[in-house]
């Protein structure tokens, strides 16, 4: 019902869209055939899985990363306030088909377990009678067909991902929607902390979707929230990727926006080309015996030392400053560079910034583990 309620919406828009085309002189009619279907397919969205499409990761014949055996285990008491020690995944077999999880976002969120109960009824961004689960589903499938095509398995998931799940490759697929109809744009996010195989997945997925889409970045649009996104934390949930999983979100565009809805709905292949290109071109790149890139930085508990600090929005004195953080504030480490960590602070919630090491010390007293989202 909410379908063929779209449908006669976004009829009603076709007239005024070919009144528009009528206006440019060989517009070739790519975008705006008046007689093309304006939206993502009906029957797919009427055959909408109602419960778990995928079979769980106990099945899988890939292995599971285990434990490199060391001759020297290291003693307890030499890593007195160290993090949880992970070993080192175990490259995957020669040959091995690789693995990829697309997860159309908020797909059968009433199906959530209780640990992830308050986001049963996210069912994130609409317009007109489309709801972004529905986008997001129509996308990761066409995402899976470009890549089972160059022979990647792939798991289309919902919601509810599998405990710990294992992949060499995770896309959360999402749009936004806003209360104005200007904002516009994609963007991309990594986890928290960021393993340089998800930084380049990310990399991959960025060089492909704009030129693949022709949308804008949403640049400076990432915030804090969509990195603390819930299916990549595994502090908190059990139903979310293993740690070693490189992972990112991909927020497609503004459902809200026309300009955007031009490309995400009429033209949805685009769409799916741009993230596939980008996860193939990721692939083909990595190194799949490099084990050590897929572990994730691990920083010490940090505070503001004496002096207080200065939250910047890059690494160096030169950058803008967003705010001055006052002395003995606790922080949470999201990257170190140049003598420079990127920080998450209470004091400045929306983005993260950097603080000069010199200004920070550390500290036993853990920050208190940001609560996750669902964007
Ligand atoms: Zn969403």
């Amino acid at each position: 019902m909410l379908r063929l309620t779209a449908m006669r919406r976004m009829s009603a828009l076709v007239p005024l869209l070919a009144a528009i085309l009528v206006g440019c002189a060989d517009s070739g009619g790519a975008v705006g055939s008046p007689t093309s279907p304006p939206i993502i397919p009906v029957a797919e969205a009427a055959t909408l899985p109602t419960s778990t499409p995928v079979p769980p990761t106990a099945t899988s014949v890939l292995p599971t990363f285990t434990p490199v055996p060391t001759s020297t285990p290291v003693p307890p008491t030499a890593t007195p306030a160290g993090p949880t020690v992970v070993p080192t995944p175990s490259p995957r077999p020669a040959g091995t088909a690789p693995r990829v999880g697309l997860q159309a976002g908020h797909l059968n969120a009433s199906e959530l377990p209780d640990e992830l109960a308050r986001f049963r009824t996210s069912t994130g961004a609409r317009y007109g009678g489309v709801s972004e689960a529905d986008l997001n589903y129509d996308i990761a499938q066409r995402v899976q067909a470009l890549l089972e095509a160059e022979g990647v398995i792939v798991d289309l998931l919902p919601a509810t991902i599998p405990p710990s799940y294992d992949a060499d490759a995770f896309i959360a697929i999402h749009a936004d929607g806003s209360a104005a109809s200007g904002p516009r744009g994609w963007k991309l996010a990594t986890p928290w902390r960021a393993s340089r195989a998800a930084q380049q997945l990310l990399d991959a997925v960025a060089a492909s979707y704009g030129p693949a889409t022709g949308l804008p970045q949403d640049v400076g649009g990432v915030t804090v929230n969509m990195r603390g996104y819930y299916a990549f934390n595994d502090r908190r949930h059990t139903h979310a990727i293993a740690r070693t999983t490189p992972a990112i979100i991909v927020e497609m565009g503004f459902m809200t926006s026309a300009a955007d809805r031009a490309v995400l709905f009429d033209q949805p292949g685009r769409v799916a080309s741009g993230i596939a290109q980008g996860v193939l071109a990721y692939l083909a790149q990595r190194d799949p015996s490099d084990g050590a890139a897929l572990l994730p930085p691990d920083f010490p508990n940090l505070r503001v030392g004496e002096a207080g600090a200065i939250l910047r929005s890059a690494p160096s004195d030169d950058a803008r400053q967003i705010t001055r953080i006052a002395a003995g504030q606790r922080l949470f480490a999201l990257d170190r560079r140049d003598g420079w960590y990127q920080v998450f602070s209470r004091d400045f919630p929306s983005a993260p910034g950097w603080i000069r090491e010199d200004l920070l010390e550390t500290t036993s007293e853990a920050f208190p583990f940001p609560t996750t989202t669902n964007p």
